[in-house]
């Protein structure tokens, strides 16, 4: 059996006991080890003593009034110093009690929490750490969206400036139709198709009738403008299919996919009596159209000439009409 003194002597925590004036009766073997200090340079010395700088004014303005009129404190964190300066962070527990003579009496339990301490310390660095390097990474997949959205602006800019420079390739200038290029190209693809059969094309070319007149008797600029109003009429009266292009000064072309002879008659007689029919700012506009249906086998040359033999038999026969070859 142990004896009563031997099991508070042995306890696994801090125990003090202090007079009413704060001074020390007792300390337990725990307690003095953890403060480094011999018990006969404790006893009969004021608590104080054992405090570092900031857990002494705690323990007077807080810890030790709360226990005088409370008579109980729990789990109050408080720094200790030990024999030779060092900080003891402890958590106490304290309780008042009376002596046999009635006089109070405070007993203190200390339990050291430096490892547990140690322990945050280190749980706080981690989570720092994780922190950090989670902000990097987020800042990684920030600056990686950044380039991508700005390359994609770049793509989309580039892609804007082919269309635009395709387009500009493309078309002329002053009636904003097809151009001759992209004409003999678009023509080139339908007798492409004629070779494998697969469906039929008219080609149609437009000459406007004494344009040479217009030019002289009301100037330049009033031609110019006859020819742009012509390709704004051309525009409108195609279709979504067809292509409408200025080959030459006066002289334009329709490439009418999927149209039969018929239907290319009537598309050319339509055009020849909206221009004719059309009001303009000088006096009057006629177009000679020349027709004919894309063969198999045709050769662009071959196509274009009938056509043009067309034309100039519309020319022949006194202007302002179709003629189909
Ligand atoms: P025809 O009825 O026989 O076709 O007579 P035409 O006067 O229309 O024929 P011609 O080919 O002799 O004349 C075409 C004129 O078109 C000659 C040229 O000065 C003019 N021309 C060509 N390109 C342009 C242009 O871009 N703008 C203007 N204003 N005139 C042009
Ligand atoms: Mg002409
Ligand atoms: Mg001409």
């Amino acid at each position: 059996m142990m004896d009563k003194n031997a099991w508070v002597e042995q306890a696994p925590v801090g125990l003090l006991a202090i007079h009413g004036d704060s001074t020390i009766t007792h300390i337990n073997t725990m307690l003095l080890k953890l403060l480094n200090y011999e018990r006969e340079e404790l006893i009969g010395q004021p608590i104080n003593l054992l405090f570092a700088r900031s857990g002494k004014l705690f323990f007077l303005t807080h810890v030790f009034p709360l226990l005088q009129h409370q008579g109980l404190v729990e789990e109050m964190y408080l720094r200790l110093r030990d024999r030779d300066g060092h900080d003891i962070p402890v958590l106490i527990n304290a309780s008042k009690v009376e002596d046999s003579k009635g006089a109070p009496r405070f007993l203190f339990a200390m339990m050291p929490i430096q490892r547990r301490f140690i322990f945050e310390d280190q749980l706080v660095e981690a989570r720092k750490e994780a922190e950090q390097a989670l902000m990097a990474q987020r800042e990684a997949t920030d600056a990686l969206q950044s380039a991508r959205e700005e390359l994609e602006e770049k793509q989309a800019q580039l892609l804007r400036l082919n269309e635009q420079l395709q387009r500009l390739a493309n078309t002329d200038e002053l009636t904003q139709l097809a151009n001759r290029r992209s004409f003999e190209e678009q023509l080139e693809y339908q007798l492409a198709l004629q070779k494998r059969q697969s469906g039929r094309a008219g080609l149609m070319l437009l000459d406007i009738d004494h344009f040479k007149k217009i030019n002289d008797l009301h100037g330049h600029g009033c031609g110019d403008e006859v020819l742009c109003k012509v390709g704004k009429l051309l525009r409108e009266l195609m279709r979504e299919v067809d292509t409408a292009a200025r080959i030459g000064g006066e002289e334009f072309a329709i490439i009418l996919p999927g149209v039969d002879e018929q239907g290319l008659q009537t598309a050319a007689e339509r055009i020849r009596k909206k221009i004719e029919s059309t009001r303009w700012r000088h006096g009057s506009v006629t177009m000679s159209v020349g027709v004919t249906m894309v063969r198999h086998d045709d050769s662009r040359e071959a196509v274009m000439q009938r056509a043009d033999r067309a034309m100039y038999q519309a020319k022949r026969q006194g202007r302002n009409c179709v003629e189909i070859a």
